[in-house]
């Protein structure tokens, strides 16, 4: 299958994106990111009891003196906490960890922003690998260094800007995620079409039914462009005081409908790709509303992340006044008003100040 290999720029140097099906058994990648001869293998136990043996098996194959430890999670958002973090700390101390040991990092976005932050944490900062194994944190979360844990007062509070040393995605490892995971993501990697570029959005169109059936060098390229993507913004703002903030297309409304439902996991309510699929066509309506954008785009959208399985409406039950409340203790809202990522056509995503709340309330009103 195809490889693609990207290197993205960051402010601890530049670090390489290794994409393709079957990265990971192969080992190079992987054991050329090691400088040290320690490494701890974080993960999650949906993912252990399917990809760490071959995880393992490579290192021991590559790198037959490294001192290897591996440390297991329970799934779930709501482990994404200060008590594992400990945990994963106290997993580097018993491994003896120097300054140049390594934490792989293998799970979804949990594992990553969990075990990047105890790597931006140990000694002040050791090496972390990231072996995203989720089509969204192949995408996203494992690309830029943004790390954190949850407290019980928000999500993302506690973290550190931690880039990787290298990502390895190798995309065979999505064979066992869940159809709804790998549908959340594509979420995400329609949103770089979105904001970023419409031609993308039309390859997204045209290969619609390759990616919902895994075909691999679909998977690999949707994988690369978004990387590329990302790896961009991430260079030019790498602390997002600026244009990253795009990457929050469809993030303002989607973050309300989270919070309205009690977040990930809350039975019947949406998982967060599903949330932004739902946000992301609002952004798009709410361009149109105000005038800054065809209305025909948003049609557009709505029936790409439709093909992809993804909801496009607000889950019944929810009600506006209640969603522009939450959006109003969103960390986008400031002091001038609601701060939105809009768009000005299909591909080109904007920052926008001062949207009246009028607007996003009848927007709201007429889903
Ligand atoms: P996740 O890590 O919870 O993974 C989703 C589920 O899939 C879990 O149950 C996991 O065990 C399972 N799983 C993972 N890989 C699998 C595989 N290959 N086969 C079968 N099951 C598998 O969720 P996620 O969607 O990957 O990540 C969400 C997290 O990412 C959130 O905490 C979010 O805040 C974070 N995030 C971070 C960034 C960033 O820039 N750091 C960006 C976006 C999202
Ligand atoms: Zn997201």
């Amino acid at each position: 299958g195809a490889r693609h290999r990207l290197d993205v720029d960051s402010p601890s140097g530049p670090y390489p994106i290794h994409i393709g099906a079957g990265l990971v058994a192969d080992g190079e990648a992987l054991a050329a990111a090691l400088r040290g001869r320690q490494a701890l293998l974080v993960t999650d136990a949906n993912v252990a009891a399917l990809h760490a043996p071959v995880v393992e098996a490579a290192l021991r194959r590559h790198r037959p003196t490294l001192d290897l430890a591996t440390h297991v999670i329970p799934p779930g958002e709501s482990e994404k906490t200060l008590d594992r973090w400990r945990e994963v700390i106290d997993a580097l101390a018993a491994l003896g960890a120097t300054r140049d040991a390594a934490v792989v990092a293998l799970g979804g976005g949990v594992v990553g922003d969990l075990a990047g932050f105890a790597a931006a944490c140990w000694m002040r900062g050791i090496d972390v690998v990231q072996v995203p194994t989720t089509l969204l944190a192949m995408v996203d979360s494992s690309v830029g260094g943004k790390t954190a844990v949850d407290l019980p007062a928000g999500k993302n509070l506690v973290g550190a800007f931690h880039p990787p040393s290298a990502v390895v995605a190798d995309t065979a490892m999505l064979a066992t995620l869940p159809d709804r995971e790998l549908r959340a993501g594509l979420a995400e990697v329609a949103k770089y079409g979105a904001v970023f570029d419409a031609h993308f959005l039309g390859w997204l169109e045209a290969k619609a039914d390759a990616l919902l059936v895994r075909d691999p060098d679909a998977i690999a390229e949707a994988v690369a462009r978004s990387c590329g993507f990302k790896a961009e913004v991430v260079a030019r703002d790498p602390f997002e005081r600026g244009d990253r903030a795009l990457l929050n297309f469809g993030h303002t409304f989607g973050h309300a409908i989270e919070a309205e439902q009690g977040y990930a996991g809350a039975v019947g309510g949406l998982v967060h790709g599903e949330a932004v699929a739902v946000g992301m066509v609002l952004a798009a309506r709410l361009s149109a509303a105000l005038g800054r954008a065809p209305m025909a785009d948003a049609d557009r959208l709505e029936r790409l992340l439709a093909r992809f399985g993804l909801p496009t409406r607000i889950p019944a039950g929810l009600s506006p006044p209640s969603l522009l409340a939450r959006m109003r203790l969103d960390k986008k809202a400031d002091a001038a008003g609601l701060r939105f990522i809009l768009w000005d056509a299909a591909g080109e995503g904007r920052i926008a100040r001062d949207v009246p709340e009028a607007k996003v309330l009848e927007v709201l009103a007429a889903d």
